[in-house]
């Protein structure tokens, strides 16, 4: 997972490139980075390990300058500098190549060779990228050619001398772009706008390449990329609940599936709380659909880190153990629906189920916000394992069981198709129906 950002100013455009960075840390938190460019050379590279606020402070910022910038956060050291035939750039990547080491041992065998290797043989997937697109006359040819060759999805930023570009594969990985006052911007999502003063203009199509400068937004190259697929989980989960991605609020699609959630299992119960922050927007949708008062039985401590983001399960597995703390006298003697975007391993929704019961509560119900996870995501997404699917090893009955729930419910793919008001042949729904 990544976040990424650019902008083409009328001023210098380091303020709006921070802030529209620091806006997607929630998406990944090893790595951040900016560059800038003044038009006539690279004014500022700057790469850290660690989260944009505390690697980017203002005396740092004071040292980058210039008009068009990217920005990104990142699971590798990112953004990645190249000269190719089409001249410099420096190049941000949201996406996976699940061909990897395919496309890396065939650049090898024509001479391309690495620097800043991760490992024995190994690289990480924006070094391959950047050597592919460098590797033709110009910056779409170089990205044709990396659409033709890679399996798995892609966006990306890259900051040229003459703008910034930004494309968007088969739409798994999202890009929209925003407007203000003769400055342009492209993001992973659009909660980057709002504080920063842009407003929404469109999603960057599947396919579409632009080059944002000076002259507005300029389209400058289709891929013929099918089929075209949106990620599913990016309304569920991933995104920012402030971002819209299709024209879909991120929290009115959770809120429309908390309801679908009440209709479709209805309880009679005290109350309705999300694990919190995930579950947040679904618990209010079942709590406006059903009645039930909306009260948190958990307080999500505010200096926790995003549990899925952590690279290792046992890494998710401790911080999503320390991040909530139970409200006793909230919970007591109370029936308890509670509402959570997924269940992957089970563990989590587990550990949550025992310590209500142990805080006394009389009966616990599990909602969740989309169908049984059964596959991992080849994307970059959710689980990175098939055997880590609980769904995959139980039926939910004895799902139900195995957790201590009083009952147990998921959403459906029709659940998510009127959600989003998508159909279901524009949704990737690989994790579910793989
Ligand atoms: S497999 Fe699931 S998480 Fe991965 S892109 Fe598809 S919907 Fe998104």
């Amino acid at each position: 997972m990544a976040g990424i950002f650019g902008v083409s100013s009328n001023e210098d455009c380091v303020k709006d490139l921070f802030l529209g960075t620091f806006y997607l840390q929630h998406r990944a938190q090893d790595y951040c980075g900016l560059a800038c460019s003044d038009g006539k050379t690279f004014s500022a590279y700057d790469t850290h390990r660690g989260l944009m606020r505390q690697q980017f402070p203002k005396k740092v910022l004071k040292d980058l300058k210039g008009n068009f910038g990217i920005g990104c956060v990142t699971g590798d050291r990112q953004p990645v500098s190249v000269l190719g035939k089409a001249g410099a750039f420096i190049v941000a990547y949201d996406g996976n190549i699940i061909n990897h080491d395919e496309l890396r041992d065939a650049l090898l065998m024509k001479g391309i060779g690495f620097t800043g290797f991760i490992g024995e043989g190994e690289v990480h997937d924006s070094a391959v990228i950047a050597k592919i697109i460098s590797s033709e006359s110009t910056f779409e040819r170089g990205i044709e050619s990396l659409a033709k060759i890679m399996k798995g999805d892609f966006a990306l930023v890259a900051l040229t001398k003459t703008g910034v570009y930004a494309a968007r594969g088969w739409g798994r990985k999202h890009l929209i772009l925003g407007k203000k006052n003769g400055s342009y911007a492209v993001s992973s999502e659009s909660n980057s706008f709002p504080n920063t003063g842009f407003e929404i203009m469109r999603d960057i199509e599947p396919g579409e390449i632009v080059l944002i400068n000076e002259e507005g937004v300029n389209h400058v190259g289709r891929l013929d990329l099918n089929p075209k697929k949106y990620c599913s989980f990016e309304w569920i989960y991933t995104a920012h609940p402030a971002s819209v991605i299709e024209g879909k609020s991120v929290a009115e699609v959770r809120i429309n599936l908390g309801k679908a959630l009440a209709r479709r299992y209805p309880v009679a119960a005290d109350l309705v709380s999300p694990v919190p922050n995930s579950g947040r927007w679904h618990a209010l949708g079942f709590s406006m659909a059903s009645g039930i008062p909306h009260i948190e039985v958990f307080v999500r401590y505010d200096y926790s880190d995003r549990s899925y983001t952590p690279g290792q399960q046992p890494d998710r597995d401790v911080e999503a153990r320390t991040k909530l703390i139970p409200i006793k006298e909230v919970i007591k003697g109370k029936i308890i629906v509670l509402v959570d975007d997924s269940i992957v391993r089970g563990t989590q929704m587990l550990t949550r189920v025992r310590v209500l019961k142990e805080m006394g509560a009389k009966e616990v119900h599990a909602r969740i916000a989309c169908p049984p996870l059964v596959a991992a995501c080849h994307f970059g997404k959710t689980t990175r394992c098939n055997d880590e699917c609980i769904a995959r090893r139980m039926p939910i009955k004895e799902i139900q069981e195995s957790m201590g729930l009083d009952s147990l419910g998921y959403a459906t793919v029709e659940d998510l198709e009127e959600a989003t008001g998508l159909p279901r042949e524009k949704l990737c729904l690989d994790c579910w129906e793989p």
